[in-house]
C-alpha cells in the first residue's frame, strides 16, 4: 500500500464517535486491493463487515460507505464520504412504511430481527431483507416487505417488494423510502413526475427544479407534491451530495396502485429535532381514503453519492474542432494548443455548420468522405500529448441512416401521440431524431461507438444528451404498436451504458459527458469530466449574478472537473468583460470555462505557484477559513498540510479597498500557527503580509476591478 493513501483517509473528517467504525473498513479496503492507483471512475471490489453482535453489515469502498441496520428492518442507517464533510449523509435511516385504514403506520424500522443474506456478484455486492411491517408496540402486521440491494460502483439499486395476505390489505398511504437527510444538503433539485396527461409539455427535457431548504430561511419553501419526482439530487453545494432517482419502469410509481396518476406525495420538510431535511417519497398518500391490495407490489429505486477523491481538481482545458469545410486543424495549430496548455479535445459536428452537407450525421459511419484528415488531426494531437474523443449523442439518430429508416418507431422516443421528435439545427438541416436507450437503440449506439472506437487513434467519447427522458413508446414496455404505453424513461438503460463506457475506454480512457440542467452523480462518477451549464439558466446580460446566485451545477459536489459554458450563460452581445467575470468566478467555485476563453488563459498564472493542484483539498467561495468585507468579492482555498493559498477576486469593475480576515483554524487542513504570509504577484514577487493584522481585524487590501490576487500562508 501506498503511504498516501492512509494518510487520505486519515484525513477525513469523521466525528471521533463515528471514525473507528468506518476507518477500519476503509482502511481495510485500501490494503486489499490497493485501489489509490485507480481513479474514482473505476469500479472497483466493496469489503464488506458483517457484525452480527452489533447488528449490522458495512460495505465500503475508498470512497464510500454504506450501513444497513440488521435490528431496524435491515435499513440502510448511514451513508458517509471518505472525504466527504458530514459524518452521516442521514441523520435518521431509510424506512419503508404503509399506514393502515385507520390510521396506524406500520414500519420496517421496528423490526428487530429481519431475515438478512449477502452474497458477491462479480464486483457488486448483493444484500436481501426480508422484514414485517411492525406497529408502535411492536405487533408485527400481516404485511412484509422483501429488499434486494443491489451495491454497484457508486450507487446502490434497491428492489422493494410489499407482500400482502391473501385476504387483502386496506392503505392510506404506501412510502417505500423515508429518511432525514443532514441538514447541509440543503441545496437541491427535482424532476418532475407529471406527464403530458398531467399538463407537461410532450417530449418534455424535464430538467431539474433547483430549491433550497436551510433552517432560517423564511424564503425557502417545503416541498410538497402529489407527483413522485423521477430523480432528487441534494448537495451541499462544493463538498457532497446524495442523490435518489427510480428505475425505468415509471408506471410502478405512477400508476400500479390505483390506476391513477398523481396519487402519490412527494415530501420535503425541515425536521427540528434533530435538525435535518425530513423526505418521504410516498406513491400512494391520503388521509381519509384507503385503497386495497389485493397483490404485492413492487418499486424499484436508486441511492447515488458523488466519488470524491480528497482533492482539488486541475483546470480543464479543454477545446473542439470540426471537419471545418475540410480545413482540418493543422499540425502546427495542434502544437500551438499543446503550449498553450490544452488537454483534451474533442470532434463535435453534428450539424451541418457550413451548408456543405459534410457533417457527422449521428449515428452514421463513416461521417466523412475524408477520415484520414480527421486522423491526422487526432494523431497529431496524441503526439502532442492532447487527449481527444469524438462527438456523441445518447439520444439522436439520424434519419439519413439506414438504422433510422429500419428502426426509427421500434427505437424513437414518442409522445402520448405516437410521434417522433426530431431535433433541427438550422431551418430543415437535421441534427437526429431522439431515441429512447429502453429499445435496440442502446445496442446499436454501443456498436456505433465501438466501432468509432476501433477505427481511429481516439482516447474515448464525448456524449451529448446524456440524460433519461420520458418515453410513451409501446414497444419499448413489451406491447403491441398500437397499444397504449403506461410511460417508462430510460435510465436503467442509461446506467447499463455508462457503466459500458468505462469498461470499453478502459481505466484510462477518456469520458467526457454533457448534461445540462440534469447532472447525476451516479452517471458522472463514471466520466472523468462533465460540462455544464450550457443552457437553462437566466442569462447573463450587463452583470455577473453574485455567487451565491450561481447554478448548484456549476460545480455540484465538486467530485468532478467541470467545464462551465460561457457562452451558453452569457449573451452574445454583452460586454466582454462577463468573460472576464466569468472565468473568476469559475474560479472560485474550482471549475473552468468552457470551451476555455482567453480570459481563462489570462487567470491561469495564478495558480502556477502551486505546483500540482491535485495535492491540495479545495473549498470554494462558501469557505469560513476568509471572510470579506464586500459580497462582490470572494475567496477560494488551496489547502494541503502546513500551507495553504488564497485567492481573492473583485467581480466589479471598479476598484475597491476589501477588509479580509483569515481563520486558519478553518482552512481544510488547519494551520495551527501561521508564521507567514505573503501576496503573489503576477510578475512572481512576493510581498511580506502582517500575520496578526490578517488574523486579527483584518487586511486592508486594495484589489482592482475584475482582477484576483493569490496570498500564501504557512
Ligand atoms: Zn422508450
Amino acid at each position: 500500500m501506498k503511504p498516501a493513501i492512509v494518510s487520505r483517509i486519515l484525513h477525513t473528517r469523521f466525528t471521533v464517535s463515528t471514525k473507528s467504525l468506518f476507518l477500519a473498513a476503509m482502511l481495510s479496503v485500501a490494503m486489499s486491493m490497493q485501489a489509490g492507483e485507480k481513479s474514482s471512475t473505476w469500479p472497483q471490489a466493496y469489503s464488506v463487515k458483517w457484525d452480527k453482535a452489533a447488528g449490522r453489515i458495512t460495505l465500503a469502498t475508498l470512497f464510500y460507505a454504506i450501513e444497513q441496520d440488521l435490528k431496524k428492518g435491515g435499513a440502510i442507517s448511514r451513508i458517509t464520504l471518505t472525504h466527504g464533510k458530514a459524518a452521516n449523509l442521514l441523520v435518521g435511516p431509510t424506512e419503508t412504511y404503509v399506514c393502515d385504514e385507520n390510521g396506524k403506520v406500520l414500519s420496517d424500522l421496528r423490526d428487530t430481527a429481519p431475515q438478512v443474506t449477502h452474497r458477491r456478484a462479480g464486483l457488486n455486492e448483493i444484500v436481501t431483507v426480508e422484514c414485517a411491517l411492525t406497529d408502535e408496540q411492536g405487533h408485527a402486521s400481516a404485511v412484509r416487505v422483501k429488499s434486494t440491494f443491489e451495491y454497484r460502483w457508486g450507487y446502490v439499486k434497491i428492489h422493494k417488494e410489499f407482500l400482502v395476505p391473501a385476504s387483502g390489505f386496506r392503505v392510506r398511504e404506501m412510502c417505500p423510502f423515508s429518511t432525514l437527510l443532514a441538514p447541509s444538503l440543503s441545496h437541491y433539485g427535482y424532476r418532475e413526475g407529471a406527464t403530458e396527461e398531467d399538463g407537461a409539455p410532450p417530449f418534455s427535457f424535464g430538467s431539474n427544479r433547483w430549491r433550497k431548504l436551510r433552517a432560517g430561511e423564511p424564503a425557502d419553501q417545503p416541498l410538497q407534491i402529489r407527483f413522485v419526482p423521477r430523480s432528487m439530487i441534494f448537495a451541499d453545494p462544493g463538498v457532497e451530495g446524495l442523490e435518489w432517482f427510480v428505475s425505468s419502469d415509471l408506471s410502478q410509481w405512477d400508476l400500479q396502485l390505483t390506476g391513477r396518476r398523481g396519487q402519490g406525495r412527494c415530501a420535503l420538510g425541515l425536521n427540528h429535532e434533530p435538525p435535518g431535511l425530513a423526505l418521504s417519497i410516498a406513491p400512494l398518500w391520503s388521509t381519509n381514503t384507503f385503497t386495497g391490495l389485493t397483490n404485492g407490489c413492487a418499486f424499484d429505486y436508486y441511492l447515488a453519492v458523488p466519488l470524491l477523491e480528497g482533492h482539488a481538481q486541475q483546470p480543464w482545458l479543454h477545446t473542439s474542432f470540426n471537419r471545418n469545410k475540410g480545413n482540418w486543424v493543422s499540425a502546427e495549430e495542434i502544437r500551438r494548443w499543446a503550449e498553450k496548455g490544452y488537454q483534451t479535445v474533442h470532434c463535435h459536428n453534428d450539424g451541418d455548420y457550413y451548408d456543405d452537407g459534410l457533417f457527422w450525421r449521428d449515428g452514421s459511419y463513416p461521417p466523412y468522405p475524408d477520415m484520414d484528415g480527421y486522423d491526422n488531426v487526432l494523431k497529431n494531437c496524441r503526439q502532442a500529448g492532447i487527449r481527444t474523443a469524438t462527438y456523441f449523442s445518447n439520444k439522436e439518430l439520424h434519419p439519413s441512416t439506414k438504422e433510422f429508416q429500419a428502426n426509427g418507431l421500434a427505437w424513437g422516443r414518442m409522445n402520448s401521440k405516437g410521434d417522433l421528435q426530431h431535433n433541427f439545427f438550422r431551418g430543415k438541416s437535421e441534427f437526429g431524431a431522439q431515441m429512447c436507450l429502453r429499445s435496440g437503440w442502446l445496442e446499436f449506439l454501443k456498436h456505433s461507438i465501438d466501432r468509432v472506437l476501433q477505427n481511429h487513434p481516439l482516447d474515448g467519447v464525448y456524449y451529448d444528451w446524456n440524460v433519461a427522458l420520458f418515453c410513451c413508446n409501446p414497444r419499448h414496455e413489451g406491447k403491441a404498436t398500437n397499444a397504449v404505453a403506461r410511460g417508462h424513461w430510460d435510465m436503467d438503460e442509461l446506467l447499463d451504458f455508462m457503466e459500458w463506457t468505462r469498461q470499453r475506454v478502459g481505466p484510462k480512457g477518456l469520458v467526457i459527458v454533457h448534461n445540462t440542467t440534469t447532472p447525476m452523480f451516479a452517471l458522472e462518477n463514471f466520466a472523468d469530466y462533465v460540462v455544464a451549464t450550457e443552457w437553462g439558466y437566466g442569462k447573463w446580460t450587463n452583470r455577473a449574478p453574485d455567487l451565491r446566485d450561481l447554478p448548484l451545477e456549476w460545480s455540484l459536489a465538486g467530485a468532478r472537473s467541470r467545464g462551465v459554458i460561457s457562452y451558453g450563460t452569457i449573451e452574445s452581445k454583452a460586454p466582454r468583460r462577463l468573460h472576464r467575470v466569468f472565468a473568476l468566478e469559475a474560479l472560485l467555485g474550482g471549475v473552468t470555462p468552457w470551451t476555455a476563453s482567453p480570459e481563462t488563459f489570462d487567470l491561469l498564472p495564478l495558480l502556477k505557484p502551486l505546483g500540482n493542484i491535485e495535492q491540495y483539498r479545495f473549498a470554494d467561495w462558501r469557505n469560513e477559513a476568509v471572510t470579506l468585507s464586500d459580497s462582490r468579492c470572494g475567496s477560494a482555498i488551496y489547502s494541503r498540510p502546513g500551507e495553504a493559498y488564497v485567492l481573492l477576486a473583485n467581480l466589479d469593475q471598479e476598484a475597491k479597498e476589501v477588509t479580509c480576515v483569515l481563520h486558519p483554524d478553518k482552512l481544510p487542513h488547519p494551520l495551527n500557527r501561521v508564521t507567514a504570509a505573503t501576496k503573489l504577484t503576477p510578475a512572481g514577487d512576493t510581498m511580506d503580509l502582517d500575520v496578526r493584522q490578517w488574523m486579527g481585524n483584518g487586511l486592508k487590501l486594495n484589489l482592482r476591478g475584475d482582477e484576483a490576487t493569490v496570498m500564501r500562508i504557512r
